[in-house]
């Protein structure tokens, strides 16, 4: 049976489903989910991540990590990573650190899905790594965290307001298509706090499966010590449609071929926060971060490492993944980050204390 016939099936028995149910289903259906059944990353995937443009951007965040573990005495600790794709930022962080004494983490990682499990074992043999389903069984211990594009492949709700109420976008059925539709609007207590930033026909997205992970995360910070490192496209302030579906590096219909496309949603940086039980850094846009955390002389360094005159090829890639990162027009604001680390301690290298 197809994915498309059991969501139809699905939708036939209990009525139309909710964004978030239509997402998780899409995205981690055991035998049909687009997570579960392959590696959708890299230049010959769906679409390419920050890791897999360069080196430099897992190499600054470990440094980043090794940094507040300094400031913060040392000594044992967890690196972990929530979603590790192919394991790239892994690998780039554990060998920007290697040679920092003393760091020596064990290493966690938070992954759904079987078929990116093993490219991640792969990609870091020789290392031990302990894998884990969700946030909820990271050991308890001082906790050094990253997470890169993980939130926003979490499922989303999304409602429309209407009045004082607001209707909720659903997938349902027209014979054997999937297709929108809309709930009666009802008068929400989780989007109480938007109606004074909103008006009639704009679109608030929710995150229900977010704030968990982050209690997780930042209970283990707040008790035992640590940061969390939180990168992701999207803003402070939820507003505005923001699911979309890539295939093949391009937008895609969302109901078309359930499963086959990457569906992701912008992430609400200030749910992220609120849900935080130790301190939450001001959001920086990934661009400026990279800078304070020192890409342009790291940037330089590689650079000079090349033959120019033989691999200008080379240099020129480089330089265009720098640009990437970096410029305002690609990458630079688009995706943005915040850290949670403990009360007392000062947020790790990069990132701002919220006033
Ligand atoms: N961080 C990587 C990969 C981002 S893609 C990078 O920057 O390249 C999203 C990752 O999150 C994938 O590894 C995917 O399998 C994982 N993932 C998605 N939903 C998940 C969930 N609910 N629980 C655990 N992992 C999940």
């Amino acid at each position: 049976m197809s994915l498309r016939d059991i969501l139809l099936r699905q939708i036939a028995v209990d009525g139309p489903l909710s964004l978030a149910d239509y997402m998780q289903t899409c995205l981690l259906h055991p035998d049909h989910g687009y997570y579960a059944t392959r590696d959708p990353l890299g230049a010959s995937g769906d679409f390419i991540t920050a890791p897999e443009i360069s080196q430099m951007f897992g190499e600054l965040l470990g440094l980043c990590l090794a940094q507040s573990w300094m400031d913060q005495g040392g000594g044992p600790c967890v690196l972990a990573e929530l979603g590790p794709g192919r394991g790239t930022l892994m690998a780039d962080m554990l060998r920007a650190t290697n040679t920092i004494p003393g760091f020596a983490p064990q290493l966690h990682l938070v992954e759904a899905s079987p078929a990116l499990r093993a490219v991640q074992r792969a990609t870091l043999e020789g290392h031990d790594i302990t894998w884990h389903d969700s946030a909820a069984t990271l050991p308890p211990a001082p906790l050094y965290l990253v997470a890169n594009e993980f939130f926003d492949a979490l499922p989303i709700r999304q409602f429309i307001r209407q009045g004082r109420g607001w209707a909720e976008k659903r997938v349902g059925a027209e014979g054997d298509a999937l297709q929108f539709g809309l709930t009666e609007p009802v008068p929400m207590e989780a989007l109480a706090h938007r109606l004074a930033d909103t008006k009639d026909g704009d679109v608030v997205e929710l995150c229900p499966a977010a704030p968990p992970v982050i209690a997780e995360i930042s209970a283990r910070i707040a008790q035992h010590g640590g940061a969390a490192l939180i990168v992701d496209y999207g803003d402070w302030i939820s507003l505005g449609d923001t699911f979309q579906a890539v295939k093949d590096h391009s937008p895609t219909d969302p109901l078309q071929t359930p499963g086959t496309a990457d569906l992701t949603a912008h992430v609400d940086f200030s749910a992220l926060a609120a849900a935080s039980a130790c301190r939450a850094s001001q959001m920086i846009a990934q661009g400026e971060l990279l800078h304070r955390l020192g890409i342009g002389p790291r940037a330089q360094q590689i650079a000079e490492s090349f033959d120019a005159k033989s691999d200008e090829k080379g240099v020129q890639s480089h330089l265009a993944a720098y640009q990437r990162l970096t410029d305002p027009a690609q990458m630079g604001t688009l995706f943005k980050a915040i850290a949670l680390y403990p009360k007392g301690a000062q947020p790790p290298p990069g990132f701002d204390e919220q006033g």
